[in-house]
């Protein structure tokens, strides 16, 4: 017999900062209904998985942990799925995890309470994944982190790459309107909060939905830049072909606006490219490379790439080997491709087979490791710019840099909060190791 009353609320998130923001207004719709948020699973009543569906394993994590929850006494808590797992399987989940109670797609996440109460009182199983996208209320989010937090400004996405559940599990792109993120960044900055990553599947897109604004990407950059507190701003995600010279003028322009930008490869060969819809050819992406460092000569890139691709050759796997090495990122994303129901290249034979995706990814791992490794020792004797954001287990500062850097460095807690210069000494691991710079002192 299920709770009538629950009293706490236990959340695990998969998958992308979107989920992640979406988890947090959630945690706040929870907590305005009265309920407190453990963080032991065996401690709640309500049981909640915000699921993403991105990749095969990640559906797999997350249907292996709810057919674990059926086999143990925890079937008999409350027990919800949202996100882009439940748009995408919608009721079939009750039929494999009959102990589920509800399940929440991305339109339909505004609704949570009234779902909630439903299978209370009904007794009822509970499914909403269907009709318009229902804007979220955001000023409610629960942020996890006290000095940066994401911030929404666009969902859906209009490319359809031929791998990506996303277009099907997020709808069409829909903007949101721009006094609605700038009030919302006005009211983090109030609150203390020093940093946002604006958010979408492709951020490049923003206001191209809403001609009548007259706001693009770059216009909404400028317009936040001019928020008194704001210290930085960070974007996340781009499609390539969206990357305008505007954008780039307003990465090197902008006073807020961090010289980092995220840039999905996917494939190193024409062929490839184009069997996955991007629109765009290994020249024309070099092309943009080039035109952002020469107009941002410091900005750092990041990227997303897809070994094993439907067909993919060696001789095509050394194309994006080679274009890996050749433009050195410095955040990659590498993934072997696994094939997602309801894309157009379920149509296509996955037939790289399994351990030479393997192969491929981790020569493209090991690759990377190295490249980040130099980049790394480069950096050693550099002065960065670091947002301090709390203390590590030894004791010591920690903190970011503009290019999503970590760094640890001595210093008081009174800093957190604070920007800091910072002189790069060393590095362990991934982390760098740096001092805060002094001011010199003549004698
Ligand atoms: S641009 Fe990104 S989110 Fe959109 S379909 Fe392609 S991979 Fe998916």
């Amino acid at each position: 017999m299920k709770t009538k009353d629950p009293k706490t609320f236990f959340i695990r998130t998969y998958g992308c900062q979107m989920n992640e923001l979406e988890s947090e207004v959630m945690v706040g719709q929870l907590k305005r209904r009265g309920l407190k948020r453990v963080l032991d699973e065996a401690a709640a009543d309500l049981l909640l998985y915000n699921t993403c569906s991105i990749r095969d394993l990640a559906e797999r994590k997350v249907m292996g942990k709810l057919g674990q929850l059926g086999r143990s006494k925890m079937r008999n808590k409350l027990i919800g799925v949202t996100g882009c797992m439940a748009m995408a399987k919608k009721e079939t989940l009750f039929k494999k995890l009959p102990h589920v109670d509800f399940v929440i797609g991305t339109n339909n996440l505004s609704e949570l309470n009234n779902v909630l109460d439903d299978v209370i009182e009904s007794g009822q199983q509970q499914i909403r994944t269907e009709g318009e996208y229902d804007a979220l209320d955001y000023t409610i989010a629960e942020r996890e982190h006290k000095l940066k937090g994401y911030v929404s400004i666009i969902r859906g996405c209009d490319k359809y790459c031929t791998y990506c559940v996303v277009p099907y599990t997020r709808g069409q792109e829909v903007s949101r309107p721009h006094e609605e993120i700038e009030r919302e960044v006005r009211d983090m900055v109030q609150k203390g909060y020093k940093e946002v990553t604006l958010l979408g599947q492709n951020v490049n897109s923003y206001g191209k939905d809403q001609p009548q604004s007259g706001v693009l990407f770059h216009d909404l950059l400028y317009k936040l830049d001019k928020i008194e507190g704001l210290e930085r701003v960070r974007f996340l995600t781009s499609h390539p072909i969206d990357i305008s010279v505007e954008l780039m003028e307003a990465v090197r322009d902008l006073r807020t606006v961090c010289e980092f930008v995220h840039f999905p490869l996917q494939a190193g060969s024409n062929r490839i490219l184009k069997k996955m819809h991007r629109i765009y050819t290994k020249e024309q992406y070099l092309e943009k490379v080039a035109l952002l460092r020469s107009i941002v000569p410091n900005a750092k890139l990041g990227t997303d790439i897809i070994v094993g691709f439907c067909s993919e050759t060696d001789a095509e796997f050394e194309e994006t080997y080679q274009l890996f090495d050749e433009i050195g990122f410095s955040v990659a994303f590498i993934f072997a491709y696994s094939p997602r129901k309801g894309t157009p290249a379920m149509r296509w034979a996955d037939d790289v087979p399994e351990e030479v995706k393997q192969e491929r990814l981790h020569r493209l791992l090991d690759l990377y490791e190295k490249k980040a490794a130099q980049e790394r020792m480069g950096l050693i004797g550099s002065q960065m710019e670091v947002l301090v954001e709390g203390v590590n287990k030894n004791g010591q500062l920690k903190g970011t840099t503009r290019c999503w850097k970590n760094v640890v460095l001595d210093g008081n807690e009174s800093l957190i909060g604070s920007l800091q210069m910072v002189d790069i000494q060393g590095f362990n691991h991934s982390t760098l190791t740096g001092i805060i710079q002094r001011p010199l002192i003549l004698t």
